[in-house]
Parts: C-alpha cells; structure tokens; sequence
C-alpha cells in the first residue's frame, strides 16, 4: 500500500490537492493534502468517495452505438476502431456538405484537467471548423464580471480567513465547495468574523450563516447597488478617487523621468486642445464617452499608452522602479480620510493592476487583427511583439 498526491479533476474552482491510498494498483481511499495551503485535509463529500465511482463495475469502458430509436435505451458494444471511424465519418461529412465552419466545437470543463479540456483546439484550428465561442454555459456570467472588474481575478481565496466579513454570495459552499466554509469558519473563530450569505433560498450554507439576505430572483444587483450607496455614503469603503488622488504626485514624477519633460508637455498640449473641442460649448461637465468618439483623443491616448508600455520592456527593473516612485512621493493622509488609507501603498500586484487597466485601449488594439497590423506598420514587428510580452506581465498576478 502506498500513497500518491493528485488533484481533484472536478470543475472546481477549489482545486483540492487529494492525497490518495493505492492498494494493488486500486484506490482505497481519499483524503485532502494537509500540507496544501487552500485543501488543509478536507475534500468535498463528492470527491472523497470519487474512486468508488471511478472504479465501479457500473462504468463504461468501451464505445456503444444506439441499436434503435433514441429514447429506447438499446445500444451494442463497438471496437474502438469503428467508433472513432463513425465521429470522423460524421464530421468529413458535415464539413463537405457545408464548409468546415459548419462544425462547432461545442465544450466546456467537466471532470477533466486543462489539458484535456483546451487540447480540442489544436483540432479546431487545423480544421478550420468554426470559431464560436466553445459554450453558452459561462459566457453571461463571466462577461458580467468583466464588465464590473474589468478583468476575470479575484482575490487570494486564503484571505478569506483574515476577513472581518465573508460574504457568501449565490453560492452553496457547505455542499458545493466544501473548503470556503473551511476558510469563513476559520476567520470567525479566529478573528470574530461575521458570515452573510445571499442566496433566492434557505440553502446548507446559509443555515450556517450570521445572516441570510434572501432575495428575490433577478433583484442581487438592486441589493449590490444599495449596498455600494451606503458604504460610500457612510465613508465606509475606499473610493478608486481616494487612491488615485494619493498615487498621482508619484505617477507624474514617473511619468515625467520615463518619457521626457518635453514629451509629457507636448502630450499635454494636444491634450488641452481636445478638451477645448469636446467641451465645445464651454460646459464644465465632461462626457468620457465623448472624449472616446474623438479620434484625436484615441490616437494620442494609443500613442501614450505605447510609450509608457515601451519603458517596461525590463519588466521586474522597471516595475520596482516606478513601485517606488509612487510610494515615495504618497500625499499625505487627509485628516478625516479612511483609516484603511494610512498604510496604503502600491504593491506589486496592484501595480499590475494599474497598469493593466491604464494599458486597456492598448490591449483591445492588439486584441484585433487590424489593430495589430496598424500598429506593427506604425511602430513595426519588434515593438508589437515586446508589447504583447508586457501587457502579458501586467496580465499574471
Ligand atoms: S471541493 Fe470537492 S469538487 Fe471542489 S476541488 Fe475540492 S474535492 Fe474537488
């Protein structure tokens, strides 16, 4: 007997380290990696008892073809050969009949690593088939959150357990994600932590929870919405302005000792001459989104965005530089500011973060193929190529 340490291979965003007992080439047992920061010895109820399904005589171990109509439940055991036959035949087929882009490979996870999951793209590509969006799943989802965060991250989720608060939001960890609870319990105990959870009904979860907020389907964003009102109307969260306000000195040093006094100064010029045409009838109110139909403005905001990228070609050096220069130069904390601004600094992922979304029209451009040819014309091949490597950077946390 002997024990092997593997991983989950559930669409989990936990991610467990498992540590398995095999005995004569079988599984005995599974149990969670107590040496694993997130898994600290616990797996789901699912996942503990995985080898009994993955050994089970129930399982299927080789091809069956439908004898019959569907729905009648027959099929027959197939060699390998013609079943592998049968789904090239197929897809030939639909590809003659109606162009390659008539297959759609349509997937998502599963029980399956990345590997196996992504590894149908090299057939998608070499094929030509068609280059839908893989499923319909998660797409809602996912773009929602990039259009709130602006990117698909989130925080560490070991920091669950240094919260004041855990909010467990539309989830059921207690029966799902086993190892959540693991942490917001862990952050009560030790620390006092309350747990609210938000879901449209009295789940496994939030009979555990301090509070339970149940809200009626379709009405979480009114809820987010008042929740953000209070906080910023009570002074109880840190605005982005707060921040900003406190990096800018630093910023501009650095903006300055990167580009060139003279540069910075004939940006600002060009700069001043869009205001004056965007604000036009000389009204104080700006509308960015105005400020973006300007062509002007995009191609400066563009050719700004390529220079400050290009002083990142030493990734690390240059990093810790401008880390440095913003922290050097903070303002002061005003009097009656947030508390959680007094130790405020930029640290190394939030720099990444800055500069990923200072980086974003730069990003779209490089995003598109005629965006890329017109900047590899305008800059040429080796530029565009250092920038794809330093918005990569600023894209790994
Ligand atoms: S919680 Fe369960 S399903 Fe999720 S990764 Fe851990 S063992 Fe796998």
């Amino acid at each position: 007997m002997h024990k092997k340490k593997t991983i989950c291979p559930l669409d989990c965003p936990d991610a467990c380290s498992v540590i398995a007992t095999v005995d004569g080439g079988l599984i005995t047992r599974l149990d969670g990696d107590p040496e694993h920061p997130f898994t600290q010895g616990f797996l789901c109820k699912k996942v503990r008892t995985y080898h009994h399904r993955v050994q089970s005589d129930d399982r299927i171990l080789f091809p069956q073809k439908r004898v019959g109509r569907k729905g009648d439940g027959r099929f027959e055991r197939i060699s390998w050969d013609d079943a592998l036959d049968a789904v090239a035949d197929g897809l030939l087929k639909a590809e003659q009949e109606h162009g390659s882009e008539a297959v759609w490979p349509y997937f998502y996870a599963g029980t399956m690593g990345l590997v196996m999951r992504d590894g149908i793209h090299r057939l998608r590509h070499v094929k030509r088939y068609s280059g839908q969006h893989s499923t319909i799943c998660v797409t809602m989802a996912w773009n929602g959150y990039i259009a709130g965060t602006g990117r698909l991250a989130g925080p560490d989720p070991r920091e669950m357990a240094k919260s004041d608060l855990v909010v467990i939001w539309g989830t059921n960890p207690v029966n799902t994600q086993i190892n959540v609870m693991t942490h917001a319990i862990l952050a009560r105990k030790e620390r006092g932590a309350k747990i609210v959870t938000i879901d449209t009904y009295r789940t496994g979860t939030a009979a555990q929870a301090d509070l339970f907020l149940c809200v009626k389907p379709g009405t979480d964003a009114a809820l987010a919405c008042a929740v953000m009102h209070v906080l910023f109307r009570d002074g109880k969260a840190l605005g982005p302005d707060d921040l900003c306000r406190r990096m800018l000195p630093g910023f501009f040093v650095a903006l300055g000792m990167m580009l060139g006094p003279e540069v910075v100064e004939e940006y600002q010029e060009k700069l001043r001459v869009v205001v004056e045409r965007v604000r036009g009838d000389g009204t104080t109110v700006f509308n960015w989104d105005d400020v973006y139909k300007d062509p002007t403005a995009k191609t400066l905001a563009l050719n700004a965005e390529v220079d400050v990228a290009m002083h990142f070609d030493e990734f690390e050096k240059r990093s810790n530089w401008f880390i440095n220069m913003v922290n050097g130069h903070l303002t002061p904390n005003e009097p009656g500011a947030h508390a959680n601004l007094a130790g405020w600094e930029l640290s190394e992922t939030g720099f990444k973060r800055f500069l990923h979304s200072l980086m974003g029209d730069l990003r779209a451009q490089l995003d598109t193929d005629s965006g890329k040819m017109a900047i590899t014309k305008k800059y040429g091949g080796s530029t565009c190529a250092d920038l794809f490597d330093i918005i990569a950077h600023t894209s790994q946390e």
